[in-house]
């Protein structure tokens, strides 16, 4: 845990161009925290531009300024004095973004991930604050006013990483910020529209695909299935449309850890673990190769055998859900 706030203030009061690297296959709270920073550093009259290396989720996109994300491509040629990396708990996780870093520690990293192992120059992560938007709240507090658009834009992070306040991690500061940004003028609605509402025909499709694999076992408090290739082509989807299906496996009555195998493209399986009350699945992830948080963690293995991986993470996982392992 590193909890200097002022520094990365004071860093941030200090530069004149600025990068924000948010991570890899983004999540709500990674493009709020990517987007809110960068307005923010524009209220103050800074050069700042926001960059997430590969896709951004589609329906992110109707959220007033997440098209303002750049990619790697597009911010080469960009010059900056200061780079400032959210929601990454390592390097690795900021993808190609790496290569705009020119084999430079980021300047200034800010994360709230249990597994973070600070990388940056000025590292500010501590796993209390429940969504990196929570961080980058009280940083733009104290710099500017907040209009409606940058309200909303930094709620979404706060929204989604905390399950439209739902998870443990909803704490008194959660609601407390939450009615500041409503106060200014942020939606609810249009965020929760948005992010909850978007499924398509052939995901529902896939829905109930992944749901004919499920397999339930240590007396229904481990569930797991997994979406393959073959499936996510059948139904016309994409491994994106698959992010949000392990939710619905952690949704059953009993389950205390969920876990979805993601195989796209063949040879590569993303891996994600869910658990409910007790169960630490950071710990799981990082042993194959990924990180996260105790209730939400991940990993993507490359060159693997989709039915190996099952069997090896599954065996692994039965594990987690007996106490200190
Ligand atoms: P998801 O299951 O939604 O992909 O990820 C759940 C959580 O685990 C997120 O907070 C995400 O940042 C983290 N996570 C997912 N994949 C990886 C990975 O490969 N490496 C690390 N360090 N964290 C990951
Ligand atoms: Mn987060």
């Amino acid at each position: 845990m590193k909890k200097d706030l002022d520094a990365v203030v004071e860093r941030l009061k200090a530069a004149k161009r600025v990068l924000v690297i948010g991570h890899i296959k983004p999540d709500g709270d990674d493009i709020s925290s990517v987007v809110t920073l960068v307005l923010i550093l524009r209220k103050l009259g800074k050069v700042a531009e926001g960059c997430i290396a590969g896709e951004i989720p589609w329906f992110y996109k109707d959220l007033a300024d997440v098209p303002l994300i750049k990619n790697v491509d597009d911010l080469r040629d960009f010059e900056y004095d200061t780079s400032v990396t959210v929601d990454a708990s390592e390097l690795s996780r900021i993808g190609d973004a790496v290569e705009l870093l020119k084999g430079k520690k980021p300047d200034v990293t800010i994360d709230h991930h249990q597994t973070n192992v600070g990388f940056g120059e000025i590292d500010f992560y501590d796993s209390a604050y429940a969504a990196a938007a929570v961080i980058i709240y009280e940083i733009g507090k104290q710099l500017v006013d907040y209009d409606a658009r940058l309200a909303e834009i930094n709620l979404l992070g706060i929204a989604t990483d905390t399950g439209f306040f739902k998870y443990s991690n909803t704490d008194y500061k959660v609601f407390s910020y939450a009615a500041e940004l409503v106060k200014a003028g942020a939606s609810i609605q249009r965020i929760s529209s948005a992010v909850l509402e978007h499924r398509t025909l052939n995901e529902v499709k896939l829905l109930s695909e992944m749901f004919a694999k499920l397999h339930i076992e240590e007396d229904g408090k481990l569930a797991w299935s997994y979406v393959s290739t073959e499936m996510l082509r059948h139904t016309g989807c994409t491994e994106d449309d698959a992010g949000g299906l392990v939710g619905e496996i952690r949704s059953m009555y009993g389950v205390e850890i969920a876990i979805l195998f993601i195989e796209w493209p063949e040879g590569d399986v993303h891996i994600s673990f869910r658990s409910k009350n007790y169960a630490d699945v950071s710990k799981v992830a990082l042993e194959f190769g990924g990180g996260g948080h105790v209730r939400a963690a991940g990993c993507s293995c490359k060159g693997v055998d989709l039915e190996e991986m099952i069997n090896k993470v599954v065996a692994r996982t039965r594990q987690a859900l007996k106490p200190d392992k």
